[in-house]
């Protein structure tokens, strides 16, 4: 194991995930106590809310900064509810102490820094509070693994990974590329540590909460991080992914939770299937690189080319076809027969070299 960790020890209500919401950023001590109210009244009982906000382009909100902490401190004194808020400095991390913050959070282009996570996890040493690490704005898994690994060097053993998603040029559905396999892989190499999934950040609109909350629950996700504001239309910083904490809970109650512990035995049969499948799906390629191989020795003795590409695409586009008719994405069969003929090339290339 990559982390030495303890339980996060957060209170929640077994029914439902455990949920952190609140604004992307305290704009007013009104604001943050409209909907800390709003929220606490849902029964949540975590409240999040950016006090220094890391922004794209200069001149935009930039958060309020210290101002805005002792109104999270009240939160905390009124509602009960726990608090926390995103650190980038040392600085900051001082301050967030200083006001009683309950959590830390450390933002997506700052995971990506390895400079500015050993600064805070240094900052952080020696203090016993949760830390929650989102992944670094680019799909690098060891990356977002390193932030962890400073953070917990630094001897902090709550840890949880937030999954918000990752940047990329061509923005289509989301505003943050999902790319599920990178928090699931990060599942498989540290299975004890928790994963809370920020559909605000992933979705960047309010219509694709829901069906990423849900998606996060399929997966088995521990939690979640929601952007909840008393008047979304409004906010100073991601208007457009905000809901109010009512549209939130109504979110939550629609939400079905997997059953983690169910045992397995029912699906055992079907695995054996699965297994059988695999195997027979091994067999058939080890044939396939047969043919192909004797393809190659042919080409070798009539001296032709090991790449003939107008036949490689044929393949694709048949291939491509045959798997819609059988209910598979084209993609995925296009992506499987690449894989598999590159394999052949590699194979053909060794033949015709073969002395
Ligand atoms: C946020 O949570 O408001 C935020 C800035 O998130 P990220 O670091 O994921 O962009
Ligand atoms: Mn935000």
């Amino acid at each position: 194991m990559e982390l030495d960790l303890k339980p996060l020890d957060l209170h929640c209500d077994g029914e439902r995930p455990f949920v952190i919401a609140g604004p992307c950023s305290a704009e007013t001590e009104e604001q943050v106590m409209t909907t800390a109210r709003q929220l606490a009244s849902k029964g949540c009982h975590i409240f999040r809310a950016g006090v220094w906000k890391p922004r794209t382009k200069p001149g935009g909100f930039e958060g309020n900064g210290e101002e805005a902490l002792p109104w999270m401190k009240r939160v905390k004194e009124e509602t009960g509810m726990a608090i926390t808020t995103e650190v980038a400095t040392p600085e900051h991390v001082e301050l967030a102490l200083k006001y009683g913050i309950d959590i830390l959070w450390i933002g997506a282009r700052t995971t990506a820094n390895p400079f500015a996570m050993q600064a805070i996890a240094d900052s952080i040493r020696g203090r016993d509070i949760p830390v929650f690490v989102k992944n670094p704005v680019n799909p690098d898994l060891e990356l977002w693994i390193g932030a962890m690994e400073r953070i917990n060097q630094a001897g902090i053993k709550r840890i949880a990974a937030v999954h918000r998603g990752f940047s990329s040029y061509e923005k289509k559905i989301y505003r943050n590329q999902p790319m599920w396999q990178i928090p699931i892989e990060l599942r498989r190499r540290i299975p004890d540590l928790p994963i809370i999934c920020d559909p605000s950040h992933i979705g960047g609109s309010r219509e694709l909460i829901a069906p990423l909350c849900q998606q996060a629950m399929d997966l088995g996700f521990d939690g979640l991080i929601v952007e909840t504001h008393c008047n979304p239309d409004k906010a100073w910083s991601d208007a457009n992914q905000q809901v109010t904490p009512e549209v939130l809970d109504y979110i939550l109650s629609l939400l079905i939770i997997r059953n983690k512990t169910v045992t397995t035995e029912g699906i055992n049969e079907l695995r054996k299937q699965i297994d059988e499948l695999d195997n027979n799906l091994m067999d058939l390629l080890s044939k396939r690189m047969r043919v192909s191989r004797e393809i190659g020795q042919y080409k070798k003795e009539h001296n032709m080319t090991v790449l003939q590409t107008s036949r490689y695409n044929e393949i694709l586009d048949k291939r491509g076809a045959q798997g819609s008719l059988c209910g598979m994405d084209a993609k995925f069969i296009k992506e499987i027969f690449e894989a598999i003929h590159e394999e052949s090339v590699r194979q053909q290339i060794e033949i015709i070299n073969r002395k």
